[in-house]
């Protein structure tokens, strides 16, 4: 593919910037440290945090089968060639070639590049429902899939002393609204662990479990045929979830859960996981085009722009980037998962090594492999063209591909490891939620914050309105 970026093999290093070390951001910077010769280019890589995301695996660190510092990798650890700034960039002027980043330690400082690699990722998408932002949490990030695991555990705990009433009820309700991949796999992945603790751990009849999920559209999993589709809602019934299709939630305030068809409930957890939206700073604060939906336009070879109109010294993959889907042809774009983000970070680095040493690029193209999800421990479905698999030996598939894809040894051995372990020695069960307030021993006489503080706090508060 023909490139306008010239070679600069003699001149001095080229400054890379990749903003984001999520999945196509780390396996840019990974395989550049690989591709480029010391003296080529310098790398650096800008993300808030100081860890790439395996995202794939937080339904497994909700379940708790996966230690949650194990589903994250370290970018200083990893990319030993790399600069690694922790910050996030408010706004990239492409036309100067300078990135701004806001330091995680404070302040703003300007970030002079030669070529710029934008893989921001995407955000959550959340729709103006009243209460979401005070009672929901999401499912993106670890520390959202620890705080929902240690929730629920916290329920369990408190709610095993409680006599049956309202308040037993609420704790015991737990919500997720959004039945896309994230969603299921989450969603069945906690109702696998609350169904497998309750009565042996807690002295809970699993029958008291309230688990909804619940989806606008009229099915849920669209990425799989509408049979797997039927058959996925239905698995989930039979464990004892409600799966409420065709409806939305329209409010969540106090925690009370109302839904368009009427129905309404109290939930101790309440999981947000309804799809995602374009990175804002992306969508807004770059000078470098974008499509309606807020996606970075890049050709097929991952380079900013179209082919007639090529924006030098800029590329983009990865949930940020619409990029075209060679292997479905027409107008389609790749859709935003793992599978294509880490090719996607492969083949830009190797374009970027490529144009550094003033040879050609090749286009991005890679035929979908299939679905898979996890249903629980135990319990799955893949679906790849006209194979379907469905129970237990989807769910071996499920962690066999996972464990090969999770980056580097040191993750893969442990993740391994903390499976072989709970096979034999089970569930770890404690909750850790006192974690998000570690000085309230300090605020209150020594006591110990205990996670229904909050709703106490915040029901006295209104109480004192
Ligand atoms: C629960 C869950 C399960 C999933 N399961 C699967 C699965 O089984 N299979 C599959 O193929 N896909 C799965 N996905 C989707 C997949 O994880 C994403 O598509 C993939 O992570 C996208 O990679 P990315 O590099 O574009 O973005 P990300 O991996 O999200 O990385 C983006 C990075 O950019 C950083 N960033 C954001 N804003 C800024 C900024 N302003 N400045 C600097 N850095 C910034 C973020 O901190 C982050 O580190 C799942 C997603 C979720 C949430």
């Amino acid at each position: 593919m023909k490139t306008l970026t010239r070679a600069h093999r003699g001149s001095a290093p080229r400054r890379i910037v990749i903003v984001g070390g999520g999945y196509a951001g780390f396996y840019t910077a990974w395989q550049l440290e690989k591709r480029l010769r010391p003296g080529e280019a310098t790398v650096t890589v800008v993300d808030p945090l100081p860890y790439m995301t395996y995202q794939p695996f937080l339904p497994e660190v909700l379940a708790g089968s996966i230690e949650a510092r194990h589903a994250v990798i370290s970018l200083r650890r990893h990319l030993r060639r790399t600069r690694v700034v922790n910050g996030a960039v408010t706004s990239i002027d492409h036309d100067r070639r300078t990135a701004y980043v806001h330091l995680t330690g404070g302040g703003e400082v300007p970030l002079e590049y030669d070529e710029v690699v934008v893989t921001a990722g995407s955000i959550t998408r959340t729709f103006p429902v009243p209460g979401i932002p005070d009672e929901a949490i999401g499912l993106k990030r670890i520390e959202e899939a620890v705080a929902i695991r240690d929730t629920l555990l916290s329920s369990l705990d408190i709610a095993a002393d409680l006599p049956p009433g309202p308040d037993r009820d609420r704790l015991l309700t737990v919500t997720f609204v959004g039945g896309g991949f994230a969603g299921v796999e989450g969603f069945a992945e906690l109702l696998s662990l609350a169904r497998a603790v309750a009565r042996k751990r807690y002295r809970i009849d699993p029958a008291e479990l309230r688990f909804h999920l619940v989806e606008a559209a009229g099915r849920i999993l669209p990425e799989v045929s509408p049979s797997v589709s039927v058959w996925v809602a239905k698995r989930l019934t039979h464990k004892g979830a409600a799966v409420h299709l065709g409806t939305t939630v329209t409010s969540v305030c106090d925690g009370v859960v109302d839904l368009s068809s009427g129905e309404r409930f109290e939930s101790g957890l309440i999981v947000w996981t309804a799809g995602i939206a374009a990175n804002p700073v992306i969508a807004k604060r770059t000078d470098l085009p974008t499509n309606a939906r807020g996606l970075i336009v890049v050709r097929p070879d991952l380079q900013v722009g179209t082919d007639e109109a090529p924006v030098p010294g800029a590329w983009a993959a990865g949930d940020a980037a619409a990029v075209p889907d060679l292997a479905v042809g027409g107008s389609a774009v790749t859709v935003p998962n793992a599978q294509h983000a880490v090719r996607q970070g492969k083949r830009l680095a190797k374009n970027l090594a490529a144009v550094t040493r003033g040879r050609r690029t090749r286009p991005y193209r890679h035929g979908s492999l299939g679905v898979i999800a996890t249903l629980g421990l135990g319990d799955g479905v893949f679906e790849s063209g006209p194979v379907v698999l469905k129970g237990f030996l989807a769910w071996v598939v499920h962690r066999g591909y996972h464990v090969l894809a999770i980056p580097t040894w040191e993750r893969k051995l442990r993740v391994l490891a903390v499976w072989g372990l709970g096979a034999f020695l089970g569930r770890d069960i404690v909750s850790l939620r006192s974690v998000q307030q570690p000085g309230y021993g300090f605020r209150h006489e020594g006591q110990v914050w205990y996670p229904d503080t909050r709703r106490r706090e915040s029901e006295e508060l209104r109480a004192a309105k």
